[in-house]
């Protein structure tokens, strides 16, 4: 052990959640102790059915950029996006060095390199800037006051990672996202050894995944999925078959693969982020699939139908991913119909019910049979494999992560039950700063923090403002109204009423030609009293608005626009 380890440490560890909290997405964590700071994960939300035409959501970074000196690096768990999804915006924003295990760096280095394409204009070289470290499990890195151990551990996509972090305060525990698997289908089963090791020694803090703490039990191993898979193969011997599963989740995949080889079918993967996905993790050799197994989607145009079997996104009803484009005709390689089988291999995501159920409809009206493989396995621990996992870290201090708020209660209360006193729960919110001593956790003090929006390639362009307008765009439309005005004062064209998006005009002419009466009569009000453009475009606002509002409870966007003569 070092000298600086057996000192009696003066400072505080504080551990900061920058996102991750109140949500399930954009994970991020920083950890500081004097001069040094180090990242876990760096992930992105997707937006809110409010939030129109935003692609992603990342976190806001203030407080990294106003400690850049300390700033050590990223060390992250896996290669879910919300771990991974936001690094090469906040790269960009605050370059340092990146840690990850095989197939989460081989995802990273993705995301680099596409990052790097978008943005050649403004001379974004990621790739060549980042020094990027490549870690095996067992192994640590020492990253300025802190050493950072990697442990094995089981989720839906292989090298995920729990952190041990010792800092010169105590060690402090991060599972990652995890579940307890002892027959995982591909690589080995969680380490629970290591876990008990550093447990003996002594644990100041265990953050802990909440995503599944308000499920009883065990979450069941991927491995029990294959009999069920041979099942409905068996019983849709004579079609093709579609499997709609997540891109992220490989084992799923494998497992999916495993049973095609053995009715012997050939397998075709469709949609980008899959194919991306599954390319990385074959290339790093971390999914092993039969030879002559995986085809292109060409290759199979020679393949007779019952010995295909095609793995698709958008089993979360995502409009422009694959099985969408499919099930509305759209797709470019694929026509979906009569004597296909669909199956679904995951349950929606609260809130995507809608979505996948418009999907489902299409499909059977199209004569497809769909088929629901609904046995639930997850890649997050159950109550059981939490409670095993607080007994091996046996940690001082429990800090529930990655969840809303009920979920984090939740593990909160199976902490109570395994005799943690209330005052050695913390339930942080993102922005806390809890500050640690060997003896103490407080929480103290709160860090800027928020989800800046990203649309297309402009970073934080789009404020409350655009988002409000956007929202008023989709749910009632536009009225432009156009005039010309002469430079003496007088209404010499208009006012014309243009409308998009607020009514069907043919059926609206009476409506329409009282509302331009309205603006008629309120301009030549203004005109009377020598009013200045400005406040005539506010008074046709206000009038107009109010007249829409009448007549049809309706709050559309009014542009006046004057054109002088
Ligand atoms: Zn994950
Ligand atoms: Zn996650």
């Amino acid at each position: 052990m070092s000298k600086k380890n057996t000192e009696i440490p003066t400072s505080k560890l504080k551990i900061i959640p920058l996102g991750g909290l109140e949500q399930i997405g954009m994970n991020i964590t920083a950890f500081e102790y004097e001069d040094s700071i180090i990242v876990v994960d760096c992930g992105l939300a997707f937006p809110q059915d409010d939030m129109l035409g935003i692609d992603l959501v990342i976190p806001d970074v203030t407080y990294l950029k106003d400690n850049y000196d300390k700033l050590k690096g990223f060390v992250i768990t896996h290669g879910h996006e919300d771990h991974i999804g936001s690094i090469s915006y906040i790269l960009s924003q605050v370059p340092a060095p990146v840690y990850a295990t095989r197939l989460t760096m081989g995802l990273i280095e993705h995301k680099l390199e596409e990052y790097d394409k978008e943005h050649a204009s403004q001379g974004a070289k990621l790739m060549d800037t980042v020094r990027r470290k490549t870690v095996t499990f067992g192994q640590s890195i020492n990253l300025g006051d802190f050493r950072v151990e990697f442990i094995r551990t089981n989720h839906s996509i292989v090298d995920a990672a729990a952190l041990a972090i010792y800092s010169p305060v105590g060690c402090v525990v991060h599972t990652g996202d995890f579940k307890v698997d002892y027959t995982p289908v591909y690589g080995d089963a969680i380490d629970l050894q290591r876990f008990a090791e550093i447990g003996k020694k002594g644990v100041l803090a265990l953050l802990c995944d909440s995503t599944n703490a308000e499920r009883p039990g065990f979450t069941p191993s991927e491995k029990t999925l294959a009999p069920i898979f041979d099942n409905i193969f068996e019983e849709n011997k004579h079609t093709r078959i579609f499997v709609a599963t997540f891109a992220s989740n490989v084992d799923r995949v494998r497992q999916i693969i495993n049973t095609a080889y053995k009715f012997g079918r050939k397998v075709a993967v469709e949609g980008r982020s899959m194919v991306n996905i599954i390319d990385t993790a074959q290339r790093l050799e971390c999914i092993e699939i039969p030879e002559n197994t995986l085809v292109t989607l060409d290759e199979m145009k020679e393949i007779p139908a019952d010995r295909q079997v095609i793995i698709t996104t958008g089993s979360q009803g995502e409009s422009m991913a694959a099985l969408s484009r499919m099930a509305d005709g759209t797709h470019r390689k694929i026509t979906i119909g009569g004597g296909d089988t669909v199956i679904f291999s995951s349950h929606p995501i609260p809130g995507n019910e809608k979505p996948v159920t418009r999907i489902i409809n299409q499909l059977l009206q199209k004569g497809v049979n769909v088929v629901f493989q609904d046995v639930h396995v997850s890649g997050h621990a159950c109550q059981e494999e939490i409670k095993l996992i607080y007994s091996l870290v046996q940690p001082k201090f429990s800090v529930p992560v990655h969840g809303e708020y009920k979920h984090l209660m939740a593990q909160a209360a199976i902490a109570r039950e395994l005799g943690f006193s209330k005052d050695r729960i913390k339930i942080l919110s993102s922005g806390d700063i809890l500050e640690l001593s060997p003896e103490s956790a407080e929480i103290n003090g709160k860090v800027p923090v928020g989800g800046i929006l990203v649309d297309g390639s402009g970073v934080g362009d789009v404020g409350n403002v655009v988002l409000r307008d956007r929202q008023r765009l989709a749910q009632d439309g536009i009225i432009i109204v156009c005039m010309c005005i002469s430079s003496e004062g007088m209404l010499v064209a208009g006012p014309d009423i243009v409308s998009r998006g607020f009514v069907y005009i043919k059926e609206s002419e009476d409506l329409l030609s009282e509302a331009s009466e309205v603006v008629r009569n309120t301009v030549e009000e203004k005109l009377d009293e020598g009013s200045d453009w400005n406040s005539i475009k506010t008074a046709v606002r206000d009038s107009l608005g109010d007249f829409v509002w009448k007549n049809l409870k309706r709050k559309p966007m009014i542009l006046p626009i004057i054109e002088e003569a």
